[in-house]
C-alpha cells in the first residue's frame, strides 16, 4: 500500500510552518502547594481555597492535575466532603 499524502491548499495563509514537535512537557513535576508552603492549612471552612480543587461542575480535580501529592489531594477531599456537608461546596453541579 502505498501511503501517499499530498499537501496542498493550505489554507493557512501563507508558509508551510506546520511543524508537529512532539514535545511533552515531561519530567517537570508540580509540585504539591502544601508541601511547598506549610502556612496553608486545609480547612474545611475555607471554601476559597477548596474552590481551586474542584471542577466548576463540583467535582473534585484530580490529584494529575491539580498536582497535589497523595497527602495532601487526601486531606483536600476530606475537606471538600466536610464543607459539602456544611452545604459550603456543592455535590455536583448540573448545568443550566
Ligand atoms: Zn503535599
Amino acid at each position: 500500500m502505498a501511503m501517499e499524502r499530498e499537501e496542498r491548499g493550505d489554507r493557512n495563509g501563507g508558509g508551510r510552518g506546520e511543524d508537529r514537535d512532539k514535545k511533552r512537557p515531561v519530567g517537570r513535576r508540580k509540585l504539591c502547594k502544601f508541601c511547598g508552603d506549610e502556612t496553608i492549612k486545609i480547612d474545611y471552612k475555607d471554601a476559597g481555597l477548596l474552590k481551586y480543587f474542584i471542577t466548576d461542575r463540583g467535582k473534585l480535580v484530580p490529584r494529575r492535575i491539580s498536582g497535589n501529592c497523595a497527602k495532601h489531594q487526601r486531606e483536600i477531599s476530606t475537606a471538600v466532603n466536610r464543607a459539602r456537608m456544611i452545604a459550603m461546596m456543592p455535590f455536583a453541579v448540573t448545568g443550566t
